[in-house]
């Protein structure tokens, strides 16, 4: 009975990987001890009370990694909030900074910890980027301020003076002055009252210079952001078609994923495939393919959900997510969209021919916890029936573990 209970608890201790977890050696070695002990014929009472101390021991392990796991969360949750607001006023950024802390403030996984890793890591190198073209607007904009400083100090300082020796004046005027004297006083008082307006337009001509180097700067700063802006856009983007690239693709499937598991409600995927690409290259030329990719990507966009994502795979391999959407439905709407693609008939300039095309396409629904990698497949194994059953049509994948 007691061997029995004992085995539970450490298959349960194997199930939690606690062993695999702790880093303790003498932890390990006492554990290995005990199972022996337990394959052996030692006494239950005995066993029992070994046993209990081993299981504390461990849970005291596991709380402390827990400890870890939660604090480098916590950090991380820190780090991106604290470069995501580097990055304000950047649409592309915020759309991955809100997927990452929708991902951090839940239990994670090792992938999905890769995942928001390799999110990051570009931000980061950008942030840096950032950073420098601040320092540099920074020091501009401390020139500026200088010159105004600069300007306004030289100003005040003749004004003061003639102040002064305005004051004078006016002492000199009460003790009583004869005519010669007052004309006399009287072009200093010009000359003292033109030196300051010249003073006054040299002030004007330093600040607008300031006024200059300011804009120069904001210049500079504005096209750095956009430069910024296009950067990370591209950074997700298919060159050819605009669609998501793989990169893309990681960034919206961590969202729409986490998503669905967390408001339990269905994500499909499709894959899809041009059917016989490699003639319509051959025969119409490859920019023609081109045009053709490109067009099959303004279909998709006009033809599903603002929601729905298309990502290039690579060649003429799309994957579509479609969030909020069952298996069933997502084929329909692969229907719709193959039908849309069909009817198009892209014009071929030099012949006039109008040529028509079509695609093979899996569709798979995202099971509780399934990876991306066998999503991936079950719609690719899909995919394959679609076109060994003649091509241009939508196989639905069966549930994992299912025919
Ligand atoms: P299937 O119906 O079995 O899919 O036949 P397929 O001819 O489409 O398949 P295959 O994989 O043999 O050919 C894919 C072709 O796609 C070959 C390659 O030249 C073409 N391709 C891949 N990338 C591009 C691209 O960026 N532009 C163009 N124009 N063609 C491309
Ligand atoms: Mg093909
Ligand atoms: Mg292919």
């Amino acid at each position: 009975m007691a061997a029995g209970v004992w085995r539970q608890m450490w298959e349960q201790g194997l199930h939690l990987g606690l062993i695999p977890a702790s880093a303790d050696a003498r932890l390990q070695q006492r554990a290995a001890q005990l199972l022996q002990l337990a394959q052996g014929a030692a006494p239950a009472q005995a066993l029992l009370g070994d046993n209990r101390e081993l299981w504390q021991q461990f849970e005291r392990a596991l709380a402390q990694e827990r400890g870890t796991v939660d604090g480098m969360l916590e950090l991380f949750s820190m780090l991106v909030s604290h470069v995501s607001e580097v990055f304000a006023g950047d649409s592309a950024a915020a759309a991955e900074f809100g997927t990452l802390q929708e991902v951090c403030g839940r239990p994670l996984d090792g992938s999905r910890i890769d995942l928001a890793r390799s999110v990051m890591e570009p931000w980061l190198r950008r942030q840096a980027a950032l950073q420098r073209s601040a320092l540099e607007a920074r020091a501009t904009s401390r020139e500026v301020v200088g010159a105004v400083l600069r300007g306004i100090g030289t100003f005040l300082d003749h004004n003061g003076r003639f102040n002064q020796s305005l004051q004078q004046d006016l002492g000199r005027l009460d003790s009583g002055l004869d005519e010669q004297a007052l004309k006399l006083l009287a072009r200093e008082l010009l000359q003292r009252g033109s030196d300051l307006h010249e003073h006054g337009s040299q002030l004007g001509q330093s600040l607008q210079q300031a006024q200059k180097q300011a804009e120069m700067a904001l210049h500079r700063i504005r096209r750095l952001e956009s430069e910024l802006e296009q950067a990370s856009q591209q950074l997700q983007q298919d060159p050819l078609t605009g669609a998501l690239n793989r990169r893309g693709l990681d960034v919206a499937f961590m969202r729409d994923s986490a998503r669905a598991s967390e408001q339990q409600r269905p994500l499909s995927v499709a894959l899809l495939d041009l059917d016989h690409f490699k003639q319509i290259n051959d025969s119409y030329g490859h920019d023609f393919g081109d045009e053709v990719l490109r067009g099959l990507v303004q279909v998709a966009r006009k033809l599903v959900r603002p929601g729905d994502s298309i990502a290039r795979m690579g060649g003429e391999e799309f994957m579509m997510l479609f969030p909020d959407t069952d298996a069933d439905a997502a084929q329909r709407a692969m229907e719709r969209l193959l039908q849309g693609f069909r009817n198009r008939r892209v014009l071929h300039r030099s012949t006039g021919q109008r040529v028509e095309m079509s695609f093979s396409a899996g569709v798979a629904q995202m099971q509780a916890g399934e990876p991306f990698g066998e999503l991936y497949e079950r719609a690719d194994t899909a995919l394959r029936k679609a076109k060994q059953g003649g091509r241009q049509q939508v196989v639905l994948a069966p549930p994992e573990g299912g025919a």
